[in-house]
């Protein structure tokens, strides 16, 4: 039993997610509420990276599930990894010491189609990265003209000395503005003008992104170097992450794809022949032979229509049909047929009524009554309602 959800709210899951469950709300959340998306949002990028941190490591949520929050604090489980650190293990942002000299990666999530990956796309890209100053080639002004600065003497910082209490100071020690803690500046006569003396200037880049037949979700596309551009620094990756819709019918799991079919009662017990709309627009022909019979619930298979297997697209996973048989409304056929119909079906067994057998009254089960005997997933709004849903006229 669960005592406390509020990591898995946080993730916007239920407490039985499973690990592709939490990994794959980690993802949308954690690309959504990035600093760099969303500055406004540190706190909440925040406490979604501990909530995976914990709900991704099956011991620390073990024992999040048993003891909530204060185990996880009182095992001394807690704030291993910073957030970043979290992201950039997920989006494979390589190491520490890479990153000292690599400019940041940039993740960006795109949007697909289960179409898309079956047939394979490309899409243009549009993105704003910064790029070395062209005009000053990433020096910020004049060659030469470079000028200690005068705020900060060189030094890079300021000190501020505040009084804190009688015969008590503190010296504050802070990034100097001026100069961005450099040392040094350009006068304004100097400083490269296409570029305010930043070095990088804001560009647009069109990436083109490939789609390859079998690609599945979250599946990551590196660009190397094309990340932001920083003077001294190589540049960092642009990642993107792919990101599938939900199908209307096909539900995908690795390279097999799972649809539900409706057949009617008369299809189930006497052959069909039914058309399924492939990925590719293909029409697929299935029957069933009369007598075959397919029950609720049933599933067959279809080889090969699958997806295609990424790097060997001639290659396809299953695609499975789970069968929904759909039964004729109540009293769909007259009393007086009945017999011939019964007379057609399988027999019935006969049940045996003995003296002390007690006749009780079939009902219609009230749903929401029903729910809230499920424990756990308990719907308690309906709380003022009057009690006991078993709706039933005897007498
Ligand atoms: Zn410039
Ligand atoms: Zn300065």
């Amino acid at each position: 039993m669960v005592r406390e959800t509020g990591y898995y709210d946080l993730l916007g899951v239920g407490s039985k997610a499973s690990a592709d469950e939490i990994k794959k709300a980690y993802r949308k959340l954690a690309l959504k509420y990035h600093p760099d998306k969303n500055p406004n949002e540190g706190e909440k990028f925040k406490l979604i990276s501990q909530a995976y941190d914990v709900l991704s490591d099956p011991k620390k949520r073990d024992l999040y599930d048993q003891g909530g929050e204060q185990a996880i604090k009182e095992g001394g489980m807690g704030g291993g990894s910073s957030p970043m650190d979290i992201f950039n293990m997920f989006f494979g942002g390589g190491g520490r010491m890479q990153r000292e000299r690599r400019g940041k990666n940039i993740v960006h999530q795109l949007s697909v189609t289960l179409e898309d990956m079956y047939n394979g796309s490309t899409r243009k890209l549009a993105l704003q990265k910064n790029v070395i100053c062209e005009k000053c080639e990433g020096y910020g002004g004049k060659k030469g003209a470079l000028e200690k600065c005068s705020s900060c003497k060189g030094r890079g910082v300021q000190i501020k000395v505040q009084q804190i209490g009688p015969g008590m100071i503190q010296q504050i020690q802070s990034m100097c503005g001026d100069c961005h803690g450099q040392g040094e500046s350009f006068s304004s006569k100097d400083r490269c003008k296409n570029c305010s003396g930043h070095k990088v200037e804001r560009k647009k880049k069109i990436l083109e992104v490939h789609i390859d037949k079998g690609m599945r979700d979250g599946q990551k596309i590196t660009f190397h170097g094309e990340g932001d551009q920083e003077p001294d620094l190589e540049p960092g990756d642009v990642i993107i992450v792919l990101d599938q819709k939900e199908h209307s019918l096909f539900k995908r799991s690795d390279d097999n794809l799972t649809m539900t079919m409706s057949i009617k009662l008369v299809e189930a017990l006497c052959g069909f022949k039914k058309a399924i709309s492939t990925l590719d627009d293909r029409t697929l022909l299935i029957s069933s032979q009369p007598g075959e019979v397919i029950k609720n619930n049933d599933t067959k298979v279809i080889q090969n229509e699958g997806m295609p297997v990424y790097r060997s697209p001639y290659e396809k996973g299953q695609l499975f049909i789970q069968f929904q048989v759909e039964f004729p409304e109540k009293h769909w056929l007259p009393e007086h047929l009945m017999f011939q119909l019964e007379r057609l079906l399988p027999p019935r067994e006969d049940v045996l009524i003995a003296d002390d057998t007690e006749e009780v009254e079939l009902c219609e089960v009230d749903e929401r009554s029903q729910q809230r005997n499920y424990g756990g997933e308990a719907y308690d709004e309906d709380e003022e309602g009057p009690r006991g849903g078993v709706q039933c006229q005897t007498q």
